[in-house]
């Protein structure tokens, strides 16, 4: 693996690799001395250029807990504000020998775009446009795998599909590794030609959480709609397709609830539910980290690649 762009350009062994990998290093994080110094020597660099709490945070403490340098660098605060291009300042990061460009861009395909250009060094997507976020669904597995797997479970995305990044990564994992989707939105924040992703679709939620294993709440994305008109008003969203108390109590026994976060509580899912037992949320946060550590091991070598 010399970089890591998206789900899509995994195999399905590849993918579980890296989801035992993280496995391994959750032991790690909750030792009093969270430090294996795999990475020592290493240098990772953090290029955000849309908000980020948990990606961009999660990358830095799994490279720092893996002994590696980790550079933090926003858009707000680089050369991007005085006109340099995103290549430009990808080689410059190149130049000074960077071991792994970590990189969130509001545009599909930027990270793709860079590793194109770049001849030395690894490129990581933390999320680009509305396209993939490979490691949000890695941390997403490893949560699965912490709970009893993703095999023959029934997943049901619920929310802004049309903008999520995380349910296209979703979708690729789906397929390759057997799980299956259910996707749930009203029609306008479905993307154009849904049919073709081959799952099932649905636009009403209640008929959704029947049968569902894990009930996958997704953030109205609010940056990313170009008018706010795909929806009434957040409140009868929330009555339409948040996750209430009395929704998840109609669900199948055991089933789990999840979501990449942020979260907006109220909207797409009701705070007694986001607190709640079957709320798997900060499990995947947790996750998120050893997911990261996995990843950069598995792109920079180190003993446990
Ligand atoms: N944190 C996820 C992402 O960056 C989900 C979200 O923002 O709603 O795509």
């Amino acid at each position: 693996m010399r970089h890591l762009l998206g789900i899509q350009e995994l195999s399905a062994e590849e993918i579980c690799k890296l989801v035992e990998l993280a496995r391994s290093f959750l032991a790690l994080s909750r030792r009093p001395v969270k430090k294996a110094p795999i990475l020592r020597g290493k240098t990772v660099i953090n290029l955000f250029f849309e908000p980020s709490t948990r990606t961009r945070t999660s990358f830095e403490i799994a490279g720092k807990r893996l002994g590696a340098d980790v550079v933090n660098l926003s858009a707000k605060a680089s050369a991007v504000e005085k006109g340099e291009t995103l290549l430009d300042t990808a080689r410059t990061l190149q130049a000074m020998n960077a071991d792994v460009i970590v990189i969130r861009h509001r545009l599909a395909g930027a990270p793709h775009l860079i590793a194109q250009h770049l001849a030395r060094g690894a490129v990581v997507n933390a999320g680009d446009g509305a396209h993939e976020h490979p490691t949000q669904v890695l941390a997403d597995l490893v949560t699965l795998a912490e709970h009893g797997g993703w095999e023959g479970k029934t997943i049901a995305i619920v929310g802004d599909i049309a903008h999520s990044r995380v349910a296209r990564s979703h979708l690729w994992a789906s397929r390759k590794l057997g799980y299956r989707v259910r996707l749930v939105a009203p029609k306008t924040l479905l993307p154009a030609e849904v049919e073709r992703f081959g799952c099932e679709v649905f636009t009403d939620l209640d008929a959704a959480i029947e049968g569902a294993d894990v009930l996958y709440m997704l953030r109205v994305q609010t940056e990313r709609l170009e008018s706010r008109a795909l929806f009434p008003s957040l409140r009868e969203y929330h009555e339409a397709y948040g996750l209430t108390k009395a929704r998840l109590a109609r669900a199948k026994k055991g089933c789990l609830v999840m979501h990449p976060g942020p979260m907006n509580r109220g909207v797409e899912i009701a705070s007694e539910v986001a607190d709640g037992l079957a709320s798997l949320v900060l499990e995947q946060v947790e996750h998120g980290v050893a997911a990261r550590m996995a990843v950069l091991v598995s792109l920079c070598g180190g003993e446990a690649s």
